[in-house]
């Protein structure tokens, strides 16, 4: 058994609260985690306000973990007492379906959310299975390495998954958490990279992280202006945009890609996607193996998040500036 010391939100809409919760006895192919930060996703502001629909309360939010390995069950593989590592949206998948034995667990019906009918990061103690606790390459610094196990690997996967190649120009809509990832994993990538913003307060910032130019989002005479040159564009907002008019800015056989959880049926006309070969896809996170090579190209090309740190005691002010659309551009809590 192992007490844990958390922050819990009771009800929709509700403030987090400090809350305790034991775990029981440690099992064979377990991982306990201490948490020494952890990120806040806005898919944990969505959670705790159930936006979609699968919000258990009380609910302990947090799925960008960092930390230390303090206790692991008889069975675990390739971990030791000590070791640095992170946890992100998914803390188990059932390792022998086909996905999941064919390397993508991300992709298995029955994976596991971190905050998804069970508990948190956002707390003294997290538990996952080994297969999803992944050791930190040597020289990652620790306090910001957060992000990249939700929002980094979310925005890393659909550049393999797409077959981004270096040459291409490529578009980025929305510059929060996941979206200021994306522009420094495609500037690194060799891209050309436009982003899409609709806060013109955040220009040089976005300028500053490798974009080349900053178009606003929201303004579709602006987009008209880019007509049929990009060959990718990834969609990190959760809101309602004008999708025929990116569908515009795509070369042909261009590709918009949605991992931002728009909570709006996507208005996407048949004609956009006929003429030109255009297709629209999404996908979740990314795989285990995957995981682990965003974070070696992190090391290869000193790539991290931006961060503000808050203290963990602190997380109900973290939860607002985020609401806010304030943070620049990841918070992270101390634990
Ligand atoms: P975030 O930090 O809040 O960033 C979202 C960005 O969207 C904002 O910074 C803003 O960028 C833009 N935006 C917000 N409201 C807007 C509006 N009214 N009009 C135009 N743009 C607006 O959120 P995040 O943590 O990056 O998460 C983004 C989305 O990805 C969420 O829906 C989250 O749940 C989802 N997500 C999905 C996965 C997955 O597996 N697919 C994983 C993690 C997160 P600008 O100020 O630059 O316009
Ligand atoms: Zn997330």
């Amino acid at each position: 058994m192992r007490k844990i010391n958390a922050y819990a939100a009771k009800e929709a809409g509700g403030k987090l609260e400090k809350f305790q919760y034991e775990l029981p006895d440690i099992g064979n192919e377990e991982v306990d985690i201490k948490v020494h930060y952890c990120g806040v996703c806005h898919s944990d502001l969505s959670m705790m306000n159930n936006e979609w629909g699968m919000t258990q309360y009380p609910l302990v939010p947090g799925h960008e973990i960092v930390g230390e390995v303090i206790a692991l069950g008889r069975e675990v593989k390739g971990l030791k007492i000590g070791d640095k590592v992170g946890m992100g949206w998914y803390s188990a998948s059932c390792m022998h379906c086909n996905q999941c034995m064919d390397g993508k667990q991300h992709l298995c019906s029955s994976a596991e959310g971190t905050i998804v009918g069970r508990h948190g990061g956002f707390a003294d103690a997290v538990r996952g299975h080994w297969s999803w606790v992944t050791p930190l390459p040597k020289g990652l610094d620790i306090s910001k390495a957060g992000p990249l196990f939700c929002g980094g690997i979310t925005v890393f996967n659909p550049i393999v998954l797409s077959g981004v190649q270096p040459t291409d120009k490529v578009g980025v809509i929305g510059v929060g958490g996941l979206g200021h990832m994306a522009i420094k994993f495609l500037k690194a990538w060799g891209c050309e990279v436009t982003a899409f913003s609709s806060n013109p307060k955040k220009k040089d910032d976005i300028l500053k992280m490798g974009a080349h130019q900053v178009v606003d989002s929201t303004n579709p005479e602006a987009l008209e202006g880019i007509a049929g040159t990009l060959n990718f564009i990834l969609n990190t907002t959760n809101v309602s945009l004008d999708w025929n008019s990116f569908l515009t800015t795509l070369a042909p056989q261009g590709k918009l890609h949605t991992v931002g959880a728009v909570l709006e049926p996507m208005a996407i006309p048949a004609f956009s996607m006929i003429m030109g070969e255009k297709s629209v896809g999404g996908s979740p996170l990314g795989s285990i193996a995957l995981t682990r090579k965003m974070l070696e190209f992190c090391v290869r090309h000193n790539i991290y998040p931006t961060v503000e740190e808050f203290k963990m005691e602190d997380v109900n002010k973290a939860m607002e500036h985020l609401e806010k659309g304030k943070a620049r551009f990841r918070i992270v809590l101390k634990a």
